[in-house]
């Protein structure tokens, strides 16, 4: 069946707009991207015709980094030890179908335990209903008694490594997630810029990771870290917070060019939180920590967008108020779309499959009542969101 959708204003990509455009889905896929009488004239008869004149069509966003194991609340752990497999696949698919009503199409997982995302899509495709496509890293690979061990990634030298990884591939991970530095929510264990694996032992889970043909996304606080992951050659650099200790910082400009070279994407993982924490620390020190960011896209570091969604305050349907981080940096409304869409899905390689409307790309895809460029506060406002061509 063809849909045609006609809006004010379709974004095939952030950056051109297109006045009075339509777009036509065909199944999952979208056929045509245009003028409306050039889209109109490649539907098939009997097509149906939806009408938008004040809104925007655009491709739906993408969070690169969530945990759909936790619940945002304070207790992290609690809940998880407390429920049944039952009630946790329930309660994760219903944050997968939060972040779809917020118009998030495309989510990475990374990092649970017993293979939950993998068992939430499988049951999600099952059910045949509309739901953001999920990638997953299953259980991220840590040292022993290290950041996030409770999710059973915990490997002691290159051989517990290797099967690490061929265990996460074997049960259908996308990715692999690795702690490159400790963390904030695991007592014991590395500090946040202290390196949990060194650049050789990156090297290995690269290198093993590569052979299944799948990516590595590096959880990495530390400047020490970070300048190890890109020695290894990581696809993705969570947090990417330069620490080298304690409220210290050292951002290492021949690194970030290297990311910028190597396209080595870095992930904010900010949620709405951050206008807490600006609160919190003062402008000053704020703009300090989330210039990071301004600094790295200045230096052509690849950004893509996500939220730590599941993690303490991390909420599930709230995609705006993490973007607009980027707003207050002063990045413009453009770029923080283009973050949120086109840069995310080709830092995750996913850029020929979707993160923009164009013929033969996936039907996923936002109707957002005014103009996300004018406001940034429009995407908030989703009107309809299809996810392979099925209304979430
Ligand atoms: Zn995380």
């Amino acid at each position: 069946m063809d849909t045609v959708i006609t809006a004010a204003q379709v974004l095939p990509e952030p950056g051109s707009p297109l006045p009075n455009g339509a777009v036509l889905v065909r199944d999952d896929k979208i056929v045509a991207v245009g003028a409306r009488e050039d889209v109109v004239r490649q539907a098939a008869p009997g097509f149906a015709q939806r009408d938008f004149p004040a809104s925007t069509v655009m491709a739906g966003l993408f969070n690169s980094h969530v945990h759909l194991a936790f619940d945002a609340g304070k207790d992290l752990l609690g809940p998880l030890e407390s429920s049944t497999a039952d009630e946790i696949q329930a309660a994760a698919k219903e944050r997968t179908r939060q972040l779809l009503s917020t118009g998030v199409t495309t989510i990475r997982d990374l990092g649970d335990r017993d293979h939950l995302a993998i068992a939430v899509r499988d049951a999600l495709d099952k059910e045949g209903v509309a739901a953001p496509r999920l990638l997953s890293a299953a259980a991220p690979l840590t040292v022993p008694g290290g950041h996030c061990h409770f999710f059973g990634g915990a490997a002691a030298d290159d051989n517990e490594i290797r099967a690490l990884i061929d265990a996460n591939a074997e049960a259908g991970a996308d990715v692999i997630k690795v702690m490159a530095s400790g963390g904030q929510i695991t007592p014991g264990g590395a500090d946040m810029w202290e390196s949990q694996f060194d650049a050789r032992q990156l090297g290995v889970i690269v290198e093993h990771a590569r052979r299944h043909g799948l990516p590595v996304a590096a959880h990495a606080h530390g400047a020490d870290a970070i300048e190890s992951c890109v020695d290894a050659g990581v696809n993705t650099i969570e947090h990417c917070t330069w620490m080298v200790g304690p409220q210290q910082s050292d951002m290492r400009e021949p690194v970030a060019k290297r990311m910028a070279d190597q396209g080595i994407a870095a992930c904010s993982t900010s949620s709405r939180n951050w206008r807490m924490m600006v609160e919190r620390m003062g402008d000053e020190v704020a703009q300090r920590i989330y210039g990071r960011l301004t600094w790295m896209e200045g230096l052509g570091v690849p950004l893509i967008a996500g939220t730590d969604a599941g993690l303490p305050g991390s909420v599930f349907d709230d995609p705006v108020g993490a973007l607009e981080l980027y707003e207050w940096l002063g990045f413009s409304r453009t770029r923080i779309l283009e973050i949120a869409t086109t840069d995310s899905a080709r830092a995750l390689g996913l850029g020929e499959v979707t993160g923009r409307l164009a013929p033969g790309y996936s039907a996923d895809l936002l109707v957002i009542a005014g103009d996300p460029l004018k406001d940034l506060g429009a995407l908030g406002d989703v009107e309809v969101v299809l996810a392979a061509g099925r209304a979430g």
